[in-house]
């Protein structure tokens, strides 16, 4: 229910925490591209980044956004800026970035064939993925606040009052790694008095460029921390609220609730706290009321999810900002967490029902909300009467509209039983059947899934929707690549083949676009990591697989071979996770009905003969939830819902699945409770640690722990792929231990690909001689060998 506010004397503001990067046309893909292809000069890449920002703070002011953010802006990653920023550059960068800080930069972000980049992992429970900061005891932070003041002066400039956004010492530092030969006793944590001196300088010259108040943001606080990481964040804003000559500080937290961290920083002698009231976040609203508020401090309340693509419910959340009213001295409005998660803008989906349309918000269409109800907050609730009316009814319509229910879905997800997510034997049983049909040597080598996306690929795909070819020929050019890359796999010596899904544009996407129940954008494209942008399909509605999905590319990939050709699919929780996913039901509900759709699949693909089936979940980490008391329930849906999608297959069938970017620790149990045949892992930046994780884990399955980085366009040598492989050999024994790459191959070039592949199979054959007891007098080599 609305409610009557008071008009206040502060006028509320509304604010974001940062803004899509990319530009309405993904210019800055663009540009820092040609940049590395030499197409485009620095200059030019600078002013492309410049514009850019321009732009983005005029339609943050044009919607009426108060605040605006500056120094959210990156050429690559934000958590990479914080580490230049800190002089946080790894030893094996250094000549790079003193020879030139760009391409440095971007050799710390990627690798060069020389060096390593630094490893990528997930931001949190988003599908962004950050540089981790390599931290050690040699450690020595340096201040460098240049870009944070540059942007911070082009805003102002520009006429617009901004507050710049610097990532907080605290989650930096929880968010490194150790560099590799730390002591165990090593944490990057304990180096926060050696990193606040330098955040002093950067706060000071902020302050010197003229600004008001300054965020640090602080998310890895919304996870759980042992008591010593609170105090040491209880000093470190004590430190720094300390100081005389900063910004007044505003401490950020946003995807989930602060629990005890929240007394915490409500006690720091800082100005600010900004907090996320979305979700399980929400809990925030109760914590705060118990600790007694926030008096005397700025609170910025985000109550507009900045994660998911549906307009607010403007009168919930004014309701919200009511009661937070009294709990602060100010309270100002703000999205969840940084706009940097959804796409721009969702009038560009021009495509759309325009029904469906009204339902959508992103980047743009939030701020708008923000501007209403910063407007509702200061000025009463009579002066947006227009904008609730009209927000009411789109919300109703979404409500009761014939796409979000369909009741045969719904008949058939409640009837799935025990029997459904059991396969009908046990894995150290069905593993004998799977040996016997497949006949595979030790250490089998095989690859993720896709192969290199060609332009000529996405021409073809582009061609096809713009009507310049039909479907027999676009057809007939996936086929043509399809026996390209069996013919090549055949050559270099690959165990099992894969299709190399040329006709995926991507692995979500392409499946939502044949699900009845979800909605593709044309635009809504979101940074993964770097230049890398994916375009996430919307759950708007119960799913169903109205036809088979992939059969006939895998059954075409077999016909050309006797070798198994793995037939690949996306996981439902993958489905979920780099989806934007429903916020009017449980997300268990969503993952169920697609679940059962893939099964379908799987049956279908089984039926024509597939051997092997992998069933990719690389999200599965990424979606478990921040903090620890929500985990079991999650786990408990997702696997089942793998089991749901997977389980109907005879024993004699593979069940493969794969899961990169993440730290798998911590969901071990869980990995085996998937109960699939085997799991290939992304590995070889960590060195393959988590082989190691799974043997201490008595994993009982087969792995595949990936021995070639993909996200880098390094070619590892034969030998250290070997030295890799003698490394999981240590943990997993050769009968288990299968031999891949981290990830698909869809991101690299094809000449890349053809060395890094025959290395790899070579370093295959070599170790197999090495751990294969061999009959004496036959010699080494064998007719395979050349
Ligand atoms: N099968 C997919 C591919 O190879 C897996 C990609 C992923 O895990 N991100 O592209
Ligand atoms: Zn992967």
């Amino acid at each position: 229910m609305t409610r009557k506010t008071t008009t206040r004397t502060t006028a509320a503001r509304a604010t974001v925490y940062g803004y899509p990067r990319q530009g309405c046309n993904r210019e800055l893909k663009k540009a820092v591209e040609g940049y590395w292809h030499g197409r485009v000069s620095a200059e030019a890449l600078h002013q492309t980044a410049s514009d850019l920002r321009r732009e983005n703070w005029r339609q943050l002011a044009e919607a009426g956004i108060d605040e605006v953010p500056s120094g959210d802006f990156s050429l690559y990653d934000h958590v990479l800026d914080t580490s230049v920023m800190v002089g946080a550059i790894p030893p094996r960068h250094r000549a790079a970035v003193a020879a030139n800080p760009l391409d440095g930069y971007f050799a710390m972000a990627r690798g060069t064939q020389d060096t390593a980049p630094l490893e990528m992992t997930k931001w949190f429970d988003t599908n962004y993925h950050y540089l981790v900061p390599e931290l050690g005891p040699d450690t020595v932070f340096t201040a460098d606040a240049g870009k944070q003041v540059a942007e911070f002066k082009e805003a102002t400039a520009l006429g617009h009052t901004a507050r710049p956004v610097l990532l907080g010492p605290v989650s930096y530092l929880l968010l490194a790694k150790p560099v590799l030969g730390a002591s165990p006793l090593f944490e990057p944590v304990n180096l926060i008095n050696r990193l606040l001196p330098v955040y002093a300088e950067i706060l000071a010259d902020l302050r010197a460029a003229g600004a008001q108040w300054v965020q640090l943001d602080e998310p890895a606080l919304v996870q759980d921390q042992p008591e010593e990481i609170l105090r040491t964040a209880a000093r470190a804003y004590l430190d720094l609220g300390r100081l005389t000559d900063r910004p007044k500080i505003l401490a950020a937290s946003y995807f989930d609730r602060l629990g005890a961290a929240l007394p915490v920083l409500a006690q720091a002698p800082i100005e600010g706290l900004a907090l996320d009231f979305t979700g399980p976040a929400a809990a925030n609203l109760d914590a705060l009321a118990a600790i007694g508020g926030l008096p005397g401090k700025r609170l910025v309340a985000g109550v507009v999810n900045g994660r998911n693509v549906w307009i607010n419910d403007l009168a919930a959340s004014l309701s919200t900002l009511g009661t937070l009213l009294g709990l602060a001295d100010r309270v100002d409005v703000a999205a969840s967490c940084s706009l940097l998660h959804v796409p721009l803008d969702a009038e560009a989906e021009r495509g759309l029902d325009p029904q469906i349309a009204r339902w959508l918000a992103f980047a743009r269409q939030k701020t708008a909300e923000l501007a209403v109800l910063a407007r509702g907050l200061s000025q009463g609730t009579d002066t947006i009467a227009a904008e609730l009316a009209a927000n009411r009814a789109d919300l109703a319509s979404r409500a009761g509209s014939a796409v979000t229910g369909d009741p045969e879905v719904r008949t058939r997800a409640a009837s799935v039983t025990d029997a459904h997510i059991h396969r009908s034997q046990p894995y150290a049983e069905r593993t004998a059947a799977q040996r016997a049909r497949l006949a595979l040597p030790p250490l089998p080598t095989t690859t993720i899934g896709s192969f290199p996306q060609t332009d000529e690929l996405r021409a073809a795909r582009a061609g096809l929707r713009a009507g310049r070819i039909d479907d027999a020929a676009y057809r007939e050019r996936i086929e043509a690549e399809i026996r390209e890359v069996v013919g090549f796999q055949e050559r270099v010596g690959l165990d099992v083949l894969v299709h190399g899904e040329a006709e995926r544009n991507d692995m979500v996407q392409y499946f939502a676009e044949q699900l009845v129940g979800y909605l593709a954008t044309r635009h809504g494209w979101v940074q993964s990591y770097g230049t890398r942008y994916v375009r996430p399909p919307i759950l708007a509605g119960d799913i169903s697989r109205p036809a088979p999905m992939t059969v006939r590319w895998t059954s075409y990939a077999q016909s050309l071979t006797a070798k198994p050709v793995k037939g690949m699919l996306t996981g439902p929780v993958t489905m979920l996770a780099w989806s934007f996913v429903r916020d009017d039901q449980p997300l268990a509900d969503t993952a169920r009905q697609v679940a059962l759709a893939l099964r379908d699949e799987v049956a279908d693909l089984e039926a024509a003969g597939t051997a092997v089936i992998q069933v990719d979940e690389p999200a599965l980490r990424e979606t478990l939830p921040l903090r620890a008391a929500d985990r079991p329930a999650y786990l408990a849906w997702a696997t089942e819902a793998f089991r749901l999608a997977t389980a109907g297959v005879r024993p004699e069938t593979q069940i493969h699945t794969h899961m990169c970017y993440a730290e798998f620790g911590d969901i071990l149990a869980a990995i085996d409770d998937l109960d699939a045949d085997v799991i290939s892992l992304e590995a070889a930046r960590s060195h393959l640690r988590v082989a190691g994780e799974l043997a201490a884990a008595e994993y009982p399955r087969e792995v595949g722990p990936g021995v070639y980085d993909i996200h880098s366009p390094r070619i590892p040598s034969a030998s250290e792929v070997a030295e890799l492989l003698r490394t999981g050999l240590r943990a997993v024994p050769a009968d288990r231990l299968w031999v891949n790459p981290d990830c698909g191959l869809k991101t690299r070039g094809w000449p890349e690909v053809r060395s890094a592949l025959a290395h790899l199979v070579a370093a295959a054959r070599g170790v197999r001689e090495e751990v294969t007891p061999r009959p004496s007098g036959v010699s080494l080599a064998t007719a395979e060998e050349r």
